[in-house]
């Protein structure tokens, strides 16, 4: 069902106007991460709320206490649960967002004051922090509720909030906010809820929109190897003793191969084939080789193949080396043996697989290929931290509700996506609600979300708006 042209009709004329209220969110500088910022992420909260409040919804605060951060100890900004409309001949979705940002300086190349949003007439783009992520598509949804608030139409769903401001700090405290709040079964605001709708992420491209249907997890690892007691001098103990970095470079050569392919055995074999319907959903894809060329500043993909190059991101696990603790990384030439160092590396992981799952194969695997190596230095493995993946299902009345309110509103099929990262809340409600999750994201993959100069363009927050309203239309006549 399309929603009203009433409804369509009130975005277009009230553009300006919600590109104002963008304004006054930017503007308020809530970085989670900072703790000389903490009190404007409380302020952006209490900012947030009080449109709710206008706006008709009913809302509660939720106190998470305090954590200690950059040697203090800070209140969380409140999770903001909200609830309009307690019609059980409608469907409910919940809704979340974010209302915290990443930090941002001038200094660190920024054209313009970060939070001061710029409205660029020429390229139509809305530039300021927290833009696209996630303000933006926070007040996507307040619009919706606005115009059929002023228009006097009902909504087509009941609707529950969800927004924290701590989310690109770890979400602290959130996860048990959730689950206690379903706990309270009939009690509590998500009662009844049918499906969750998040939009925190971004189209593949610059040209066509995107539902994404699954993140993967993750299961980071140190390799630490220890033998000297102390640091040594090669000129002294060069081809004297066991070199714990000799060690380690051999043991982080046999994770990966030049290829991708992970070597440790059982982890690659985890994964099931993939069917010929969702090959499908690769092939279509509004994707070239050339995008993740252009993204990574490189001609470096692993393959010519879009599928592949796809399937490598989207539904496969994937090991990287990030870094090695202890190893001498200044310019000049020290001729230091490092007697303790730390290789890490982390697998970004797929369903079926868990840390849990991972962490034995990658233990039984090192051991005894460290044993190979007749070192007399020691080995051991720490497994630092992880989650776990998730993915949906696309057939779901949610997916398709939301395809259809793309197609009605930007006349295109979207391109059905799987992050190569994580939203661990997405998990979170998953697993606690057991009911469908929809990631519809409204900026582009050029929005630069964590980044320099962010942006979302004038037409995503639009149409990205009209296209949250019309999702609503389409969930609430879903069978
Ligand atoms: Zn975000």
């Amino acid at each position: 069902m399309p929603a009203p042209a009433s409804f369509t009709n009130y975005i277009d004329t009230h553009a300006d106007a919600f590109i104002k209220r963008l304004g006054d969110a930017v503007a308020i500088q809530s970085i989670s991460s900072d703790a000389r910022r903490r009190q404007d992420v409380i302020v952006m909260g209490n900012w947030l709320n009080g449109q709710l409040n206008e706006l008709g919804i009913e809302t509660k605060l939720v106190d998470l206490g305090t954590h200690e951060m950059q040697g203090q100890t800070l209140q969380l900004p409140p999770a903001i649960i909200g609830r309009l409309g307690s019609d059980p001949a409608k469907k409910t979705v919940l809704i979340y967002g974010h209302y915290d940002v990443q930090p941002a300086l001038k200094s660190d190349g920024w054209k313009t004051d970060p939070f001061t949003l710029v409205v660029d007439e020429d390229s139509g783009r809305l530039i300021g922090r927290g833009s696209t992520d996630d303000k933006g598509p926070i007040l996507g949804w307040l619009n919706v509720i606005e115009a059929h608030k002023n228009l006097g139409i009902a909504m087509p769903v009941n609707v529950r909030f969800c927004f924290e401001g701590m989310e690109e700090n770890g979400s602290e405290g959130l996860d048990e906010c959730i689950q206690e709040e379903v706990k309270k079964g009939k009690d509590g605001w998500f009662d009844g809820v049918d499906c969750v709708c998040i939009s925190d992420n971004y189209w593949l491209n610059t040209r066509t929109p995107a539902l994404t249907y699954g993140l993967r997890g993750i299961a980071y690892f140190s390799i630490n190897i220890t033998g000297p007691g102390q640091d040594l001098h090669s000129g002294l103990f060069g081809r004297t003793v066991h070199e714990p970095m000799t060690d380690l470079i051999k043991l982080m050569s046999k994770l990966v191969d030049n290829n991708g392919d992970i070597l440790i055995p059982g982890i690659d074999d985890m994964v099931p084939p993939h069917d010929e319907e969702e090959l499908k959903l690769y092939r279509k894809m509004d994707y070239t080789t050339d995008d993740i060329e252009e993204a990574a500043g490189g001609k470096v993909a692993l393959s010519s193949d879009k599928t592949t190059v796809l399937m490598g991101r989207m539904r496969l696990p994937s090991l990287s080396l990030h870094g090695i603790q202890g190893a001498f990384s200044d310019v000049g030439c020290k001729t230091v043996i490092p007697a303790k160092i730390g290789g890490k590396f982390s697998i970004r992981l797929v369903p079926p697989q868990t840390p849990e799952k991972v962490i034995p194969l990658v233990n039984t695997y090192l051991k005894a290929e460290f044993a190979k190596l007749n070192s007399k230095n020691k080995m051991e493995i720490e497994y630092l931290h992880g989650g776990k993946p998730w993915v949906a299902d696309v057939r779901h009345w949610n997916f398709e509700a939301a395809k259809k309110a793309i197609e009605a509103v930007y006349k295109k099929t979207p391109d059905y996506t799987r992050e190569g990262g994580s939203i661990p809340v997405t998990l979170t409600f998953a697993e606690s609600l057991g009911v469908n999750v929809l990631l519809l994201p409204m900026g582009r993959a050029d929005d630069g979300a964590h980044s320099t100069n962010e942006k979302l363009d004038r037409s995503n927050f639009i149409e990205g708006t009209k296209v949250l309203g019309t999702y609503l239309y389409e969930v609430g006549a879903a069978a």
